[in-house]
């Protein structure tokens, strides 16, 4: 394959203040599509100076230029308009996300009609919230809470939804004000640097948008370091997520983090067979299981255990690989021999320490071997405290545990340091409420996996992180409430003793 793709030029895919720029000392990457390892794009790989630059850029947009200083309506203008134009563009940054992933296109097409709605969201919202009058209780008093940009922000994302994930940043970012510097996954920089493009074309001024490529040490790092950032929203792994809260520390940052998940997807013996069955694939397989809120610990009353497991690896056998373009494929490869070798060991050791492997646990074999491709992996028999029950694989296997009633489902869903999502599978519309209600997740689905709202808040418990994307939460993130107290009678106070006053 070969990729089309106009921003393939090595001197130029930095975007500071505005303009395109090549990295300080003329560092590149190579980009190459994990579905067969062809060619995609050779982008500019930033240096830490380049990062200082575009910081400095944001800053200064934001203390002097117009975006924080144009009206909230005609922010959300500018916001569906990037909407309407994603959705006219939507093959071009479908093609270009496929690519760098190697998912199919028909869900590369599904993200960007998804980034689309976001954008049109936070463009909806922007100025549906001035603030509002308190009441001081004292008639000579207007007080009031008015929201204003947070300021610089710095927005890291990962790679398995390269462009949603930005999107989810940028767009309430914008919204309120804010200027920004984006660092996206090295491995997947191409719809990012479409974006900036897109931005600019839709009424973005220079200098509010800003994006630098590499890698997270050196690229990302800066970001959560430097004094002139005033919030850091991350997306991505626990460890990374740690270093940068740390990090941010130090500046003392606001700071969103949206980490990983172990999430629980629990199935009751009443539940609707068919649909719980696929749903529990989807669940699991679904990007070949790089999605945080994947359904990697299915929970399964034990009377049901067996039927249940049949039938899903009987599915998971049949489930066929392939690239973005094979109308055939119904999921795609890992996004990295790395990645791959990591799932690999993973399962391993999984095995190692008791699990039955149903079906999976191999790499895909003839014309896969190109790419980076690992069947879907069933585990059965697994007992909570191994570490494929603990640890988020990231890949596509799901572990199989059972239970005896209620209170034990409710028990094993949240033994888990994560609680980013999760669902329950019943009949009984009152288990459903009560299992849904005792589990300890950002997002419990019933009787269904996976579906998001732009409207509806995304984000985790426990160590899944903290802050909340999308929904009017995900907004309030990127402003601040400021207090505005206005005595319009003023006086003395009588509180200090004026000039020759006695006691
Ligand atoms: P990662 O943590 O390796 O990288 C994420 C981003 O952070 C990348 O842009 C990377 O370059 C950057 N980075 C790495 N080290 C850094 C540092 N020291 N300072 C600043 N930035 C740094 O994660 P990944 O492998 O790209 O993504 C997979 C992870 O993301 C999984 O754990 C997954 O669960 C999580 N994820 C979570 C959500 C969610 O909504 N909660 C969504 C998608 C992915």
């Amino acid at each position: 394959m070969t990729h089309p793709d106009p921003t393939d030029t090595p001197a130029s895919s930095l975007y500071i203040d505005g303009e395109w720029a090549p990295a300080a000392d003329g560092g590149t990457r190579e980009i190459r599509c994990p579905a067969d390892g062809s060619h995609v794009a050779t982008v500019s790989e930033a240096t830490t100076d380049d990062v200082h630059r575009a910081v400095a850029a944001a800053r200064r947009a934001f203390d002097e230029g117009p975006w924080p200083r144009t009206v909230a309506a005609e922010r959300g203008r500018v916001l569906r308009r990037v909407a309407d134009t994603l959705r006219q563009r939507r093959e071009e940054f479908a093609r270009a996300e496929s690519f760098d992933t190697g998912k199919r296109i028909v869900e590369s097409r599904i993200d960007m009609d998804d980034i689309a709605a976001c954008f049109e969201y936070f463009g909806t919202i922007a100025a549906t919230d001035a603030g509002r009058l308190v009441d001081a209780g004292d008639a000579n008093v207007v007080s009031r809470i008015q929201y204003e940009p947070v300021g610089v922000c710095g927005l890291i994302s990962p790679w398995n939804y390269p462009l949603l994930q930005a999107a989810w940043k940028v767009a309430p970012c914008l919204g309120a004000g804010n200027t920004f510097v984006l660092k996206p996954s090295e491995l997947t920089p191409s719809t990012a640097i479409l974006l900036m493009e897109l931005l600019t074309e839709c009424g973005v001024p220079a200098g509010a948008a800003n994006l630098v490529l590499g890698a997270g040490a050196v690229a990302g790092a800066p970001l959560s370091e430097h004094p002139d950032v005033d919030l850091v929203s991350f997306t991505g792994g626990l460890i990374t997520g740690r270093r940068i809260a740390a990090a941010a520390s130090a500046t003392v940052k606001k700071v969103a983090l949206e980490l990983g998940g172990k999430n629980a997807n629990v199935v009751f013996a009443d539940a609707l067979f068919d649909a719980a069955v696929d749903n529990a694939l989807n669940a699991a397989f679904v990007h070949s299981g790089q999605v945080c809120s994947a359904g990697a610990r299915l929970i399964v009353e034990e009377s049901l255990h067996d039927d249940f497991v049949d039938a899903l690896v009987e599915r998971a056998r049949g489930i066929r690989l392939g690239g973005p373009f094979d109308d055939a494929a119904e999921t795609g490869p890992l996004i990295s021999a790395a990645h791959r070798d990591k799932v690999t060991e993973y399962v391993r050791r999984g095995v190692e320490e008791g699990a039955v492997l149903r079906c999976g646990g191999v790499w895909g074999t003839g014309d896969l071997e190109q790419g980076y491709y690992y069947l879907p992996t069933v585990l059965d028999g697994v007992r909570q405290g191994m570490s494929v029950v603990v640890d988020e694989g990231f890949g596509p296997v799901v572990t199989v545990e059972t239970f005896a009633d209620e209170d034990e489902a409710v028990r094993i869903a949240n033994d888990t340091r994560y609680g980013l999502a999760g669902a329950v599978w019943t009949q009984d519309a009152g288990r459903a409420q009560r299992v849904a209600n005792r589990m300890r997740a950002g997002t419990v689905w019933i009787n269904d996996f996976h579906p998001y709202l732009p409207q509806a808040e995304w984000g985790g418990f426990g160590e899944s992180g903290f802050g909340r994307e999308l929904g009017p939460t995900g907004f309030a993130e990127y402003r601040e409430a400021k207090h505005v107290y206005h005595n319009i009678d003023p006086g003395v106070s009588g509180w200090f003793r004026g000039p020759g006053e006695e006691e």
